[in-house]
């Protein structure tokens, strides 16, 4: 069956250049994303918020505004409608996480996968790579086999362990190399002739976005199509942020939304900051950061090549971009656990540490509405060790049992 779609064409991020629709396609001549372009007023006379409401609440609900045409394509391992949580006892003020962690495979990388595995089946790709530091080679890897697709990642050799266990039990062919996730991506450039295979890079396809651009429209279509004041979404290359920026501008564009949009703010880790060193530096690119490191390892990204289009679509949005410790990280995470029941992964958790010290200095007010992303599951990561033990041979005095793990923040 043939679903309408209505992709109109491809279009370089930077310079505007055209390319056809429905064509492989990486990088622009210029060397920058590609975005994909649809007809929208076209769009917006075929489909109605009232037709959608009645669809299940799962990602291809929005598949007009997606680019694949056979629904026979449309991969799905059950991509459902993330929640939005309060955290009443964490904070006094107006703030909800959405919890992308629910998504196959623990992450929403899932949800970009999900897209560009259903494009890359379209498109008669059978043989994709990809440099990852974890999620995405995790969603590769599923989405990957269940298209029957040949997929080869590459980590950096500190990848958690969890991480490619998942890949490798997904099918895939995966290697840990003694890098960081551009070294791993030179990888992927370099056997492009010899392998034969399509680049899965984020943001050197164009359909990856397209996947993360849900976030957007679930979220709007949660809050009876309006948008919250901020958002604060943990940046690694930017697909998310961009994808959500590009969502809102298509739903205003059919009327959908009103002018009105969140301000963005880009949140990474003080050990790996390129975009907030670009926003403070007033500059239109970022520099490669040396020497990354962080717990959050799906924000530990040195180098992004979506770079101009998070920092542009910070400063059009009046946000801003703010590192935090890993130490606040941490606390932040154990806070939130302890005290909510919700265990934030460490990305997560640097929004919410974010947070705190936005309000702190007076970046955000405690009035604004804010939503935090939560984008992947915690029980990938290694956690802190447990040592208390109960030898059941001994008098057990029970008064003591409250000196276990639990209580105190690391
Ligand atoms: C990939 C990833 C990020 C960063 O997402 P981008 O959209 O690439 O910036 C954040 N958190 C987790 C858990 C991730 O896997």
């Amino acid at each position: 069956m043939n679903d309408a779609t209505f992709v109109s064409h491809l279009e370089c991020s930077l310079s505007g250049e055209r390319f056809p629709a429905d064509t492989v396609q990486n990088l622009s001549q210029v060397g920058k994303p590609l975005l994909v372009r649809y007809d929208l007023e076209a769009l917006g006379q075929h489909l109605t918020k009232d037709t959608l409401s009645k669809r299940p609440e799962e990602l291809w609900r929005y598949r007009e505004f997606l680019p694949v045409r056979q629904a026979a394509n449309r991969l799905s391992l059950g991509e459902p409608r993330t929640p939005l949580l309060t955290l009443d006892h964490w904070s006094q003020s107006q703030v909800t996480v959405k919890d992308e962690s629910r998504l196959p495979t623990g992450s929403f990388k899932a949800r970009g996968l999900c897209l560009a595995v259903s494009m890359a089946k379209e498109l008669g790709i059978q043989r994709v790579a990809m440099p990852t530091n974890g999620n995405a080679g995790a969603a590769l890897a599923a989405y990957g086999s269940l298209a029957g697709m040949e997929s080869y990642v590459f980590c950096p050799e500190d990848t958690p362990d969890v991480n490619v266990r998942e890949i490798a039990l997904q099918g895939a062919h995966v290697w840990k190399v003694n890098g960081y996730i551009h070294h791993c991506g030179q990888i992927v450039k370099g056997g492009l002739e010899t392998m034969g295979w399509f680049d899965f890079s984020t943001l050197k396809e164009p359909y990856r976005i397209e996947g993360k651009k849900t976030m957007g429209l679930e979220l709007a279509e949660q809050l009876g199509w309006t948008v919250p004041d901020v958002i604060f979404y943990p940046t690694g290359g930017g697909t998310g942020l961009i994808g959500m920026w590009k969502a809102f501008a298509e739903l205003e564009a059919i009327g959908w939304i009103d002018s009105k949009r969140p301000r963005m703010i880009a949140v990474q880790a003080d050990g790996c900051a390129p975009i907030v060193r670009a926003f403070e530096d007033g500059a239109e690119f970022a520099e490669e950061w040396q020497d990354a490191t962080t717990v959050a390892s799906g924000i530990r990204v040195p180098m992004a090549i979506g770079d101009f289009l998070i920092l542009r679509a910070v400063r059009e949005s009046g946000g801003f971009a703010i590192a935090v410790s890993d130490d606040s990280i941490l606390t932040a995470q154990h806070e939130i656990a302890a005290q909510e029941g919700l265990l934030l992964g460490p990305e997560g958790a640097a929004t919410a540490a974010a947070y705190q010290k936005a309000l702190k200095q007076g970046l955000v007010s405690p009035d604004e509405s804010a939503v935090l992303f939560n984008c992947g599951t915690a029980l990938k990561y290694p956690m802190p060790a447990v040592t208390a033990t109960i030898d059941r041979h001994s008098p057990l005095d029970f008064s003591q049992l409250d000196q276990g793990s639990a209580g105190t923040p690391v």
